[in-house]
């Protein structure tokens, strides 16, 4: 990130056997080899403990990726992956059923307090665009409220603060949530825009069962010439759709270019989350430089890269892959990461900061 400097994390071992990180028991062989001795303490305070994450990274960084791989890999049941966003999508639904809707009133005429009178909150909710901010106070309420029906977990907080003015909320969040005996952190996620750039580029869906996938990141296992268009499209794996082309939604091929403010206004969050004092902070990358992958990462958590050359002699499709290079905002040139290391950097630094 432009003007600050997240740190390398290593993750090579010396002689680490190579690992598929797609395969999920593959992935559990490799957590622990890398980060074993630190999942068994998470594990074992968890049993008494729980903690508060805040995610922040950038629109498109991977948060939602990292939290769910956590939680995946340290304690299915003990960990949650608490995202606002989905929050707000589960009280649009509910104001379309009379007898839900009730009951969140009731719930808010209780708990909500703010300058914004009620009656107009449950109105902009009601026809709201997805870009139009709602206040913090209700944001406040609603998490509360969802958080106490999931039982006491640890909880990566996916999507708050969302704006500058939330930043100082999230100080006083535990306390409002009657977590106050447990630790706080925020974990920050710097990746390239290059990355998120080409991320949105290239990411295809089933036109039928609406899987994602990427051309050049993440392909299927059958993979179709088009000579006339001299493309090559990915076929949906599912097959149920029987053969079906993957297709760029509309808007993808513009990039990041449509949420450039969004992109900076992420960054400033980070910045100044980054200044504060009194509550420890984890520094995640996904990126590394290129002449430094040798000594702090292992050749196979470096993402790849999949290109497509037709061969004609065979009549068949030729995949190519290699590292996938890209240029970070400082214009270094870099790797980017698999999730998996990240992920280890975020278990070996959490551990540090619970003071494990
Ligand atoms: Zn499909």
């Amino acid at each position: 990130m432009k003007d600050l400097e997240f740190p390398l994390f290593k993750t090579k071992v010396e002689n680490s056997p190579k690992f598929d990180l797609t395969d999920v028991k593959q992935r559990e062989k490799y957590f622990d080899l890398k980060a074993g001795k630190e999942i068994k303490k998470l594990r074992e305070y968890l049993k008494e403990n729980t903690f508060i994450v805040y995610l922040l990274g950038k629109k498109n960084s991977g948060k939602g990726t990292y939290a769910k791989m956590f939680k995946e890999i340290v304690d299915k049941d003990r960990v949650e992956h608490f995202s606002i966003g989905d929050m707000i999508r589960e009280v649009d639904k509910e104001l379309n059923d009379e007898e839900k809707k009730k009951e969140l009133i009731n719930f808010l005429e209780k708990n909500y307090r703010g300058f914004i009178p009620l009656e107009e909150i449950i109105k902009s909710l009601e026809n709201r665009s997805t870009s139009k901010l709602l206040p913090s106070e209700l944001i406040l309420a609603l998490a509360k409220r969802e958080i106490a029906k999931r039982g006491r977990k640890a909880i990566f907080v996916d999507g708050f603060p969302r704006e500058l003015d939330q930043v100082s909320y999230s100080l006083f969040f535990r306390d409002l949530i009657d977590y106050r005996k447990d630790s706080d952190i925020f974990v920050l996620i710097d990746v390239p825009e290059a990355v998120i750039d080409e991320r949105i580029k290239n990411r295809v869906v089933c036109p039928l069962c609406q899987t994602s996938r990427s051309l050049k990141l993440l392909p299927t296992k059958k993979v179709e010439h088009d000579k006339e268009e001299k493309k090559f499209h990915l076929i949906c794996d599912n097959s149920e759709c029987k053969g079906a082309r993957m297709v760029v939604k509309e808007g993808d091929e513009l990039g990041i270019e449509p949420i450039k403010e969004r992109l900076k206004t992420d960054e400033n969050l980070i910045k100044q989350a980054f200044s504060l004092y009194g509550i420890p902070k984890v520094l995640l990358r996904n990126s590394v430089p290129k002449d430094k992958a040798k000594e702090f990462v292992d050749d196979y958590e470096i993402t790849p890269e999949y290109s497509y050359e037709w061969d004609e002699k065979n009549r068949e499709v030729k995949m190519i892959e290699k590292p996938w290079q890209v240029l970070d905002d400082d214009g270094v040139s870099c790797y980017s990461l698999m999730p998996p290391p990240v992920v280890v950097s975020l278990i070996k630094q959490l551990t540090e900061a619970l003071g494990l």
